[in-house]
């Protein structure tokens, strides 16, 4: 039997293994994929050796330390500086970032873009930029405060006392501004203005209903939240776990379920 898991702290919340395991059994295949929560980054390594595992994903706070036990890194994770897909083959590690070709998978789905507006500046900023501006897209950036501006050099970083709204295809928020508040990514003025000159809107906070998305429907725009991106960054690990052997097709409906639990 194959073994994978999810690394990260805390960890009960996740619903990678509901995911995996769904289309493990769609698929029929001797696997399973299960979850640790592992406080001590300098444990990954060891840990992954005595699960025997053949590969795991990695979520907060590891996805930086992950990049010390990694043989080899994909051209993603190498840009944005984090893992959150790691496969064991000939006693190698190869790390990968599935969350950046995740979003970009989602966001096809809107139609052309080619301006993007990225609120926020963290880690999953940081992806997102690396991904839209490899599709050739525009992209800015707007944080809350200046300190972080340091992992955007060769973008166009703002915070919020010198932003100036222009218009956008796409903004997104990648705060966690919204995720168990009522908060707005930007001040509400600031916010009604890119919007009223913006196509579309995305959140990376999935399951609820957002201000953010909120206020982007009172402007007509299409929306969409954090859903999709956490299905695809699944369906490609699944994807480099099992060496592109599976539909993806066959591999995303099987794990859409998993929303419906
Ligand atoms: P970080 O902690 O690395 O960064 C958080 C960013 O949000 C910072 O730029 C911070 O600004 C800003 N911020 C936080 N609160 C507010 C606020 N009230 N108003 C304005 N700005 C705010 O977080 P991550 O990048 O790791 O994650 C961000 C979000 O992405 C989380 O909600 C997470 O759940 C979600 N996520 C979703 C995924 C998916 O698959 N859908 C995948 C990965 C993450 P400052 O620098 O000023 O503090």
């Amino acid at each position: 039997m194959r073994k994978f898991a999810v690394f990260g702290d805390p960890i009960a919340h996740s619903i990678s293994p509901r995911l995996h395991n769904l289309a493990i059994s769609a698929l029929n295949l001797d696997a399973f994929y299960g979850r640790v929560h592992l406080t001590d980054a300098k444990k990954l390594e060891s840990t992954f050796n005595a699960l025997n595992l053949s590969g795991a994903n990695i979520t907060v706070p590891h996805k930086e330390v992950a990049f010390e036990i990694c043989d080899q890194i994909d051209d993603y994770a190498q840009n944005i500086g984090s893992i959150n897909t790691i496969v064991k083959r000939d006693e190698k590690f190869l790390g990968f970032n599935t969350d950046a070709p995740g979003f970009m998978r989602s966001v096809a789905k809107f139609g052309e873009i080619n301006s993007a507006l990225i609120i926020g500046a963290g880690g999953t900023a940081r992806a997102l930029a690396f991904a839209l501006k490899k599709s050739g897209i525009k992209v800015q950036i707007v944080n809350r405060s200046a300190q972080k501006a340091q992992n955007f050099i060769g973008y166009d970083f703002f915070d919020w006392s010198n932003f100036s709204p222009n218009s956008y295809d796409l903004v997104i928020n990648s705060t966690s501004a919204g995720l168990k508040d009522e908060n707005l990514p930007l001040p509400k003025e600031i916010l009604s203005e890119v919007f009223s000159a913006s196509k579309f809107a995305f959140d990376v906070i999935y399951g609820r209903n957002t201000p953010f998305l909120e206020l982007a429907e009172h402007f007509s725009l299409a929306t969409k939240d954090g859903s999709e991106m956490l299905l695809n960054q699944a369906v490609l690990a699944f994807d480099k776990f099992f060496d592109g052997k599976f539909d993806l097709k066959i591999v995303e409906n099987a794990m859409k379920i998993a929303f419906t639990l």
